[in-house]
């Protein structure tokens, strides 16, 4: 019926979970409700503010003895970590890696306009790896051809890494998911935090 978005302790979003599996995480105090105003509220100061809430876009549970709100968007009490997932070695992850920048001359570009580039030539030894591959556009490629960097007189703007987690792998949305209203601050916040990991 409706999803909830829940927080890490630092609120960045993390996961979508059931109403139900919200409500239990709350009660059971592993989490708090957030507000729009990033307020949090235990199980129990929730309830009692559930029943002055008049209109809740995502409705209410209701109990022979009171009736509480369901929330959109919760925060765990205590985990501060991130989703460990490995960043698959994609072309796509690598352009977003790289904010589809020509790591060269800096520009930004359409995913069509830009190429994966071997910093060491795969015909010189190169890997196809994190820490080999990057993006460029087409120019700079082809004006690199087949040399090094150094070779060519080209300047490398950022050392190639292998990105530490994928914000947006933390919240995966179906194709066409509604995303809430009110999640969107917090998705934000992954979004900027992610591209901070770059630099
Ligand atoms: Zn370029």
């Amino acid at each position: 019926m409706s999803d909830v978005l829940v927080l890490n302790r630092s609120f960045y979003a993390i996961q979508v979970i059931s109403w139900r599996r919200a409500i239990s995480l709350v009660y059971a105090d592993h989490a708090r409700v957030v507000d729009e105003d990033y307020r949090t509220y235990s199980f129990e100061d929730w309830r009692e503010l559930s029943e002055a809430i008049k209109e809740n876009p995502s409705g209410y549970i209701h109990t022979p003895s009171f009736k509480i709100a369901i929330p959109e968007v919760i925060s765990l009490r205590t985990f501060d970590g991130l989703p460990k997932s490995e960043v698959k070695f994609t072309r796509r992850n690598i352009y977003e890696h790289y904010n589809y920048r020509c790591i060269y001359c800096g520009h930004k570009f359409n995913s069509s306009d830009l190429n994966l580039e071997h910093v060491v030539p795969k015909s010189r030894g190169g890997k196809t790896d994190w820490a080999n591959v990057v993006t460029a556009c087409v120019a700079c490629n082809l004006k690199k051809g087949s040399h090094l960097p150094d070779e060519a007189g080209m300047k490398l703007l950022v050392k190639p890494s292998k990105p530490k987690w994928r914000g947006s792998a933390a919240v995966v949305f179906r194709p066409g998911f509604q995303m809430k209203a009110s999640w969107q601050r917090f998705i934000d916040n992954v979004y900027w935090n992610t591209e901070l990991e770059h630099q």
